[in-house]
């Protein structure tokens, strides 16, 4: 078990297409696991591969209250189908402090292959279903940000850009 580091905004993994993984061999399992435990301690929803540096299709998710879990590691996963949309704050672990309204499925279908390597679909809904697609979009090399309107966009990277110069990001 391990707590990883994980990459800020501005890290150009972060926009990176992550490649798919052939094999579940140990390696997965014990990166699956170290990740829990890093978004655990990070008091996060979900972490994808790329933020804590590993270009790879391999994200976490649980979105239960602290103290009751319930993880869900999706590898080469992707949105089969989705309905609804609406529009929620969210925040992400590699922007810490900002948050930010998005639109998104508020109902999804997941397909993804498990740990044990087998095909799976899971209905998605609510706040799951969002952390699912924000997850899966770090796969794609997409952030919650490419969301917001060219001026709101603007707004939030001048304010990365103020954070980085006083070295607070
Ligand atoms: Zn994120």
């Amino acid at each position: 078990m391990a707590i990883l580091k994980i990459v800020k905004y501005g890290d150009p993994i972060l926009r990176q297409k992550s490649q798919p993984i052939s094999e579940i061999n140990n390696d997965v399992k014990q990166l699956a696991e170290d990740m829990l435990e890093t978004m655990y301690f990070a008091h996060g929803v979900g972490l994808a591969a790329p933020q804590i540096g590993l270009s790879l299709q391999i994200c976490v998710i649980d979105v239960l209250p602290e103290g009751k879990n319930k993880p869900y590691v999706f590898i080469n996963p992707k949105i089969v189908s989705g309905e609804n949309k609406v529009e929620q704050e969210e925040g992400c672990l590699s922007f810490p402090k900002i948050y930010e309204k998005v639109k998104r499925f508020d109902k999804v279908q997941v397909e993804y292959t498990d740990l044990k390597g087998n095909i799976n679909t899971v209905s998605a809904e609510g706040f799951f279903a969002k952390a699912c697609q924000h997850e899966i979009d770090h796969l794609n090399g997409k952030v919650f940000i490419d969301y917001l309107p060219d001026w709101k966009r603007k707004q939030v990277e001048k304010e990365i850009k103020r954070r980085k110069k006083s070295k607070t990001w």
